[in-house]
């Protein structure tokens, strides 16, 4: 058994099709069957459906009990795969979208997490999330609600959407009121653009972490300035191939990143949409890139120094790694 953690990965996106026809079935409302597969999963085939499907099934998501059923069944699964920590990053935008104000879909997520980690003794964090299509005006907004309602378990600002919306600069204010406020920030760069769009995050956002960058690999100044600048990158290997980032595991970056030093974890992204999950991904890393069970654990703990939890939690599990 090797535990795990996982710092990337949407709330919304947890949600199973299960859940999401359970969610619908409280609210009366009715989704379309070409909505789902027969496998269970999500239909979609390019990246545009993708995002249809998810705005679809996350609609469903409409009251603080929704988001902490939400919250509580996904962190179940990612318990029963043996993950000790993992940090979700929750949209307000796609709360708002249902109808639901900051402070109840906060309030909801924050009763998932307590309840499963009573449950379960699995850790969890939030990291409140804007969306860069949506505009540089409603990130500040989010930015400014998320310091105006703080909570221990939110440590965290990013941004996800379209990464080639907007420049990374024109959210500068935005981050930098979260990150003035104490929270630690992380930005989707590198995945669905080039190295570029990564410089531009590093030049411009007070961030810790790039969520995905495995295509920093294509510029070996920006391999080197990410080893320097000590970044971490949140790769999410059945997710890239999924969405066509890289063509398969052996074209996939993250060995060669590994390799060059540059800090990588493991993580889903949006587990139902790719048919994976946290566990999904260590065997993928375990089969396709060929890490033992000793190099899993290093990637768990990589995960766990570079979250965003405090200090003290941090300690707390990495001596649980240390048990095992
Ligand atoms: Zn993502």
């Amino acid at each position: 058994m090797v535990l795990k953690a996982e710092i990337h990965s949407h709330l919304e996106g947890t949600a199973s099709p299960a859940l999401v026809r359970k969610l619908a079935d409280r609210h009366g409302m009715t989704l379309p069957d070409s909505l789902f597969t027969n496998k269970d999963s999500f239909r979609w085939t390019t990246f545009l459906e993708f995002l249809k499907a998810y705005d679809m099934a996350s609609a469903v998501i409409r009251t603080p009990e929704d988001y902490r059923d939400v919250t509580y069944d996904y962190l179940k699964r990612c318990a029963e795969e043996d993950a000790i920590y993992v940090e979700v990053m929750s949209s307000p935008d796609h709360a708002a979208m249902a109808g639901m104000a900051y402070q109840d879909h906060l309030d909801g997520i924050v009763q998932g997490i307590t309840d499963a980690t009573n449950d379960f003794g699995i850790e969890g964090r939030i990291i409140v999330t804007c969306v860069r299509h949506l505009g540089p005006d409603q990130a500040e907004k989010v930015a400014l609600q998320t310091v105006a309602a703080p909570h221990p378990l939110v440590v965290g600002f990013g941004m996800g959407g379209d990464e080639n919306a907007h420049h990374p600069s024109d959210f500068a204010w935005a981050f930098n009121i979260a990150h003035e406020a104490g929270l630690l920030c992380n930005v989707h760069a590198g995945e669905m653009a080039g190295p570029e769009s990564v410089i531009a995050a590093l030049d411009h956002l007070p961030v810790k972490r790039i969520g995905h960058g495995v295509r920093s690999i294509e510029d070996p100044d920006l391999v080197k300035r990410l080893i320097e600048e000590d970044i971490t990158l949140e790769v999410c290997p059945g997710s890239n191939i999924a969405l066509g980032v890289f063509p398969d595991f052996n074209n996939h970056s993250f060995l060669k990143l590994r390799k060059a030093g540059v800090k990588v974890t493991l993580n889903s992204d949006d587990a139902p949409y790719f048919e994976t999950s946290i566990g999904r991904e260590y065997l993928i890393a375990r089969e396709h890139f060929g890490l033992s069970d000793d190099e899993l654990l290093n990637l768990t703990r990589t995960s766990i120094e570079n979250s965003f939890a405090d200090q003290k939690t941090k300690l707390k599990l990495l001596a649980r790694l240390q048990s095992t």
